[in-house]
């Protein structure tokens, strides 16, 4: 295997592009746009106006990081629960509406933190417009017009055939136009595809043609691999351009998983902090120890870890040393022994059996000294050696 640096650097990597350049907006407290943070997003699968079941799935998800969430909005008794969710929950609640305006003006008037509408599937939405702005205006409330390929208007499938980038881009600009004409631009647009070529393509058009916070998703990306790999693959690109303000990463899984996901994403370009970070060699024919297992022991012993802590775990002398010296804590296995390495330095050497207990014994007391130093949140000092 080629000999790859592990560590943390002194200094963080400047970001791979500036962000591009987007007008802000408020989502509830939560600022978009405009140089903020990209946000992660999600959306609920509970029935919205089953209320206790939508809140208590908010708070799971705002307990695994989820700044924003979504949720559907199809009856009139879901319009009906969005007041007491939008007040009740910790996070900014958007309404997702589709085909009723009625349920618009219902969103906004229950206090929600933003309104997604699908210009594509909702009824006479253009004819409404002027009056969804004025309401909108009213109460501070943004509206995401979020056009997706498999409900694309029909004008544009007639025109183009298919859901092209440029037919997804010219539905969205179109919608925002007519907001523009009643001067309403607290706007916020999506133009999501199942393909991520499709879909990079169209993202990368809407950022050259406006300067709308764009938020980004693959619809309908799949199950939890499938679905990961093309999210990943498709917002990399993307926020590698600095293009991109949220993020929703669609998966046929609970919807915890996909803000975790994205928060990986979000964590390996740099575009938010990191915490724990697992670092183990993939093991070859050299190993010496029984790395998977090594590195999910590992894993599991320091869940929950919240400091920005780089733990390497290496299954021979090979590369081991070298790699485990340069991450912040480390291990390189070998001869029924573990070395054990702390900011470059061997601390120990441990039989094979003691490697788990000493590693997270290590992991703990540097995670109190980070705390006591004030360096337990961000991107870590670390000695590279
Ligand atoms: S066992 Fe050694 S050589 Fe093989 S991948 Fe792990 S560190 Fe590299």
């Amino acid at each position: 295997m080629t000999a790859v640096s592990l560590g943390m650097p002194a200094v963080p990597a400047p970001p791979l592009a500036e962000r591009r350049a987007s007008r802000r907006i408020q989502v509830g407290p939560v600022a978009v746009g405009g140089g903020a943070p990209v946000s992660v997003q999600s959306m609920t699968t509970t029935r919205t106006s089953d209320i206790g079941a939508t809140l208590q799935q908010i708070a799971e998800l705002t307990a695994t990081g989820c700044q924003i969430v979504r949720v559907a909005c199809p009856t009139q008794d879901d319009a009906d629960a969005l007041a007491t969710i939008a007040r009740k929950s910790q996070i900014p609640v958007i309404a997702d509406i589709h085909f009723q305006p009625k349920y618009v003006f219902a969103a906004i008037e229950a206090g929600c933190a933003a309104v997604r509408v699908n210009p594509g599937n909702i009824k006479q939405f253009d004819d409404r417009v002027k009056e969804i702005a004025r309401a909108a205006r009213d109460h501070g409330t943004p509206i995401r017009i979020g056009v997706n390929a498999g409900s694309l208007d029909r004008r544009l499938l007639q025109k183009y055939g298919r859901a092209t980038p440029e037919a997804l881009v010219e539905s969205a600009l179109w919608e925002a136009s007519l907001f523009e004409e009643h001067g309403f631009r607290d706007i916020k647009i999506s133009v999501k595809h199942n393909d991520p070529v499709i879909m990079i393509n169209a993202y990368r058009m809407l950022a050259e043609a406006c300067d709308y916070p764009l938020h980004l998703g693959v619809t309908e990306a799949g199950p939890a691999f499938q679905g990961t790999v093309k999210s990943a693959v498709a917002f990399g690109a993307l926020l590698s351009e600095g293009i991109g303000d949220t993020i929703r990463v669609s998966l046929s899984a609970p919807p915890a998983e996909e803000v975790k996901v994205g928060i990986q994403i979000l964590r390996s370009l740099g575009l938010k902090e990191r915490r724990l970070e697992i670092v183990s060699c993939p093991s070859c024919g050299r190993a010496q120890v029984d790395v998977y297992k090594l590195a999910e022991e590992v894993t599991a012993g320091l869940d929950g870890m919240e400091v920005p802590l780089r733990v390497a775990v290496m299954g021979c002398v090979v590369n081991g040393p070298g790699e485990a010296r340069e991450a912040d804590l480390g291990v390189a296995s070998g001869n029924g022994k573990g070395q054990i390495f702390v900011k470059g330095e061997v601390v120990k050497t441990v039989p094979e059996s003691k490697i788990v207990e000493t590693l997270i014994e290590e992991a703990m007391k540097i995670a109190e000294q980070m705390e006591k130093d004030g360096t337990a949140s961000g991107e870590p000092a670390v000695t590279v050696s």
